[in-house]
């Protein structure tokens, strides 16, 4: 009986397998009943022969089913079954004053829920004819009802409540427990849906500190090779290592802010910036590139725009970054118009919009509704050779989202395209910023370059268990004439504080035993420590907004992302370290 509950509540059972076990049981022990009845109250000993036979059957027809799993032809023999030995009951009950009507009915249902298809409505209409013919057998022929006793009409008047109350019974309690089942069921994936996501945030955060350690060792090495004095045939070896460096570490970037998006863990950190001053940083990030490829780089900022705006300006520059890249990337020849302006809704919301059209490969229109879907590169034929993941416009449009902004494309196919950005912004300085001359001066990308600064009295402490990025570091400021120890454990770092005053101190976050945190936290709390207020920054390759904000709040006067860039470098330590002589 157990197993039979079992079964019957089995979720991994599909669910009209279940009903058929659930109802043909009840049918079962319906047949059982009246044949019991049968022998004790009919005097018909044909009646009850047809009546054991019916049961051997139906019995049968069940368990035949089960065994072959042939549901469909099987629920249809057992229903039809049920219904042939439904006259010899309707008679020998005495037609539509015995138990007839209600055992029909029940013979109804079971047909209705077990069969399927073109099946339920044949095996229907034969039972509603069969049901008829009884009736008007039994109006025409009375003389064919067997006599009814009080006895038979208070027996049948009992089973027939009895069967009734135990269909709907029964029924109701499997719809219950089915739901209850589903219930759990929704949970359960719901917990592991969220267990999943949590380990591959995990993963993918992990993942991206796990590469960055060993790209931070080749950018760094790369850079320093680059400043030295070396043969064209190096130095071409050299550039071409850095910007594969750069590729790579620009995919490590799109997975992990991918994964961040998808698992919810991507914030929009609103301050206020200077329009001019970030679109001058995109200009100067792209213009180069358009420059190689021999592209004209137009941009149109509408004198009106208001000076400071109030937005995320990363993700913002995310966003544009990656649009006008694409127009780069996918233009042959021709050029790529950024075009900035601004608008007011009707309730006064601003709106800063920005429309990148180039004269590239184009878009088809029927490819332009899956631009935005992840991991999706449309139009493989002309793009294969272009390199790319298919991640950048779905970071974009879920950055948009996120900002409350909007992006439409339209595009010819062959002639070009032009991508249409809105992103409501707050106006901080609503002064219009007037005739803009964007400075089309790259940023200081390659890394062939002289040291900022020389700074021999600058004493550097730093702290990190990868030896190769203590390297990169000591190659990277070899040439500032700074003086740089190391530690290679937040143990030895403390013991190196309490020996020496430090300038600087550049601390890795991830160590074993004692993390960078805690080693601040007690070098700032170091019993007669000598540099309990020297400036410390963090020097990670946990990277993210999200990350910055915390080792601010746990107290670094710094943080530097890994890979980290001589220049950058360099900017930090000036800003940290002013009087450098
Ligand atoms: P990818 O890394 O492949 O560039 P994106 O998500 O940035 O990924 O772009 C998705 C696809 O959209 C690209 O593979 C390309 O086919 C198409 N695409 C994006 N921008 C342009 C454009 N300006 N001109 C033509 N096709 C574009």
């Amino acid at each position: 009986m157990r197993d039979f509950f079992q079964h019957a509540l089995d979720p991994n059972i599909h669910l009209r397998r279940r009903l058929f076990q659930l109802l043909s049981t009840i049918a079962l022990t319906e047949f059982i009943i009246v044949t019991l009845y049968t022998a004790i109250l009919n005097t018909s000993p044909v009646g009850v022969a047809v009546m054991l036979f019916g049961t051997f059957l139906f019995a049968m027809t069940v368990s035949l089913t089960f065994k072959s799993g042939r549901m469909r032809l099987g629920a249809t023999i057992s229903g039809l079954l049920y219904f042939s030995i439904y006259p010899l009951t309707f008679f020998s009950s005495g037609g539509i004053y015995g138990g007839g009507p209600p055992v029909a009915a029940f013979a109804l249902i079971y047909v209705f829920l077990v069969t399927q298809n073109w099946e339920r409505i044949a095996s229907l209409a034969l039972c509603v004819l069969v049901d008829g013919c009884c009736w008007l057998a039994a109006y025409l022929h009375p003389e064919l009802l067997t006599k009814r006793t009080v006895a038979m009409e208070h027996a049948e008047s009992f089973l027939a409540v009895l069967l009734v109350t135990l269909l709907i019974c029964t029924l109701f309690a499997f719809v219950a427990e089915v739901y209850a089942e589903e219930n759990r069921i929704v949970q359960r994936q719901k917990k592991q849906i969220e267990d999943l996501n949590r380990a591959q945030k995990r993963f993918f955060s992990s993942m991206s500190h796990e590469i960055r350690t060993p790209v931070n060792a080749i950018i760094g090495f790369n850079e320093s090779t680059l400043r030295e004095n070396i043969s064209e045939e190096v130095r071409e070896n050299a550039q071409n290592i850095e910007v594969a460096s750069k590729l790579l570490l620009h995919t490590i970037n799109e997975i992990l802010d991918m994964s961040r998006l998808e698992t919810g863990g991507m914030e929009i950190v609103c301050a206020d910036y200077r329009t001019t001053a970030m679109l001058s940083d995109i200009v100067s990030m792209v213009w180069l590139r358009a420059q190689e490829k021999g592209l004209e780089f137009v941009i149109r900022v509408d004198p009106a725009m208001p000076a400071s705006l109030h937005g995320d300006e990363v993700r913002i520059k995310q966003v544009l970054l990656n649009v006008v890249s694409n127009a780069v990337k996918y233009t042959r020849e021709g050029s790529v118009t950024l075009a900035i302006s601004g608008r007011y809704d009707e309730q006064g919301v601003f709106y800063a919009v920005y429309d990148v059209t180039d004269t590239g490969i184009g878009i088809r229109e029927e490819d332009i509704p899956q631009l935005f879907s992840a991991f999706q590169r449309v139009d493989e034929q002309s793009t294969h050779a272009i390199e790319g993941t298919g991640l950048g416009l779905s970071i974009v449009k879920q950055l948009l989202d996120l900002m409350g902004g909007s992006v439409t494309v339209t595009s010819e196919y062959g002639k070009g395209s032009n991508f249409h950005i809105e992103i409501p912004q707050q106006v901080v300085d609503p002064t219009p910023v007037g005739e803009v001359n964007l400075r089309r001066t790259p940023r200081d990308e390659t890394a062939c370059r002289e040291n900022a600064f020389a700074a021999p009295k600058l004493n550097i402490l730093a702290v990190d268990d990868t030896p190769m990025n203590l390297k990169v570091l000591a190659k990277l400021l070899k040439d500032t004439g700074v003086s740089l120890d190391t530690a290679m454990s937040g143990a030895e770092a403390l013991q190196r504080t309490a020996e020496k005053r430090y300038d600087l101190i550049l601390m890795d976050h991830q160590m074993p035993e004692m993390d960078g945190i805690e080693c601040m936290h007690r070098i700032r709390k170091q019993e007669n420590g000598l540099n309990r207020d020297s400036r410390i920054v963090c020097l990670t390759a946990n990277v993210g907004k999200d990350m910055e904000r915390l080792y601010m709040q746990e107290g670094f006067d710094g943080y530097l992302e890994k890979p980290i860039r001589g220049k950058v470098l360099e900017d930090e330590i000036m800003r940290l370290a002013p009087d450098l002589n």
